[in-house]
């Protein structure tokens, strides 16, 4: 069965390019143009298996819609804006958005946010992700075990926490204040240099080059992303 995506946005070319794209790619696809056509697609209850939500709309803000579906329901949100302000990119995400992606941003791009944001919901009904490989690293979160180049490498208690909170989330841009609570506690979500420190210190171990990490990415102003694995 193919998976049904509404795709708010009001740019009448963008909607149909995106249709069109999403269409080729197996995805139903219910587009609206405004907030008031996507709530009247919400509730007469189609299928909505992902929301693509732009934010700038004729009789809103996306952000409400967004407030108005995690009080109900777990579909996974993808902000698609033009916005590059950092705070309400933040807030979003601390809102519930499972991720954002700003204007222009490539199909690939896209397409590669979406399988990471349904699978994630489909995996945490299930089982959590606690494999992770990416190249010559391979995380086990169970056996508390990180290999590079098939060598243990040691990691303090801190430094396995921030890793496997990442783990969990691969492929998902996790901002700082989630880390900070989940790592350290919901006392310290303002101390951000905590996690350049130890984000610094996970670079030295698990990157070839620390000063170009190709892993553990920054998303900058709003937190980390570690790349989506390859099992
Ligand atoms: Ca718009």
């Amino acid at each position: 069965m193919s998976l049904g995506v509404l795709l708010v946005e009001d740019d009448r070319e963008l909607r149909a390019t995106l249709r069109a794209a999403l269409d080729v790619e197996g995805y139903r696809v219910l587009a609206a143009a405004s907030l008031a056509d996507a709530r009247a697609l919400l509730a007469h209850g189609q299928g909505v298996d992902i929301v693509l939500l732009d934010l700038g709309l004729p009789d809103g803000d996306g952000e409400a819609l967004l407030a108005e579906l995690r009080r109900t329901r777990s579909t996974p949100v993808i902000v698609i804006s033009a916005r590059e302000a950092e705070a309400p990119r933040i807030r979003l995400l601390d809102a519930g958005a499972d991720d954002f992606l700003v204007k222009p941003f490539s199909l690939g791009e896209l397409l590669a946010r979406m399988r990471v944001a349904l699978r994630h919901r489909g995996t945490t009904a299930r089982a959590a992700i606690t494999r992770y490989t990416h190249g010559d690293l391979l995380v086990e979160l169970p056996a508390h075990r990180v290999v590079r180049g098939g060598v243990d490498v040691h990691l303090t208690p801190t430094e396995f926490k921030l890793l496997a909170r990442l783990v969990r989330n691969a492929g998902q841009v996790v901002s700082h204040r989630q880390l900070l609570a989940d790592v350290w506690g919901a006392d310290f979500t303002e101390h951000t240099h905590y996690l350049r420190l130890y984000m610094g210190q996970l670079r030295a171990k698990l990157e070839t080059d620390p000063a170009d990490p190709q892993r553990l990415l920054t998303e900058p102003g709003v937190g980390y992303r570690l790349v989506e694995g390859e099992d």
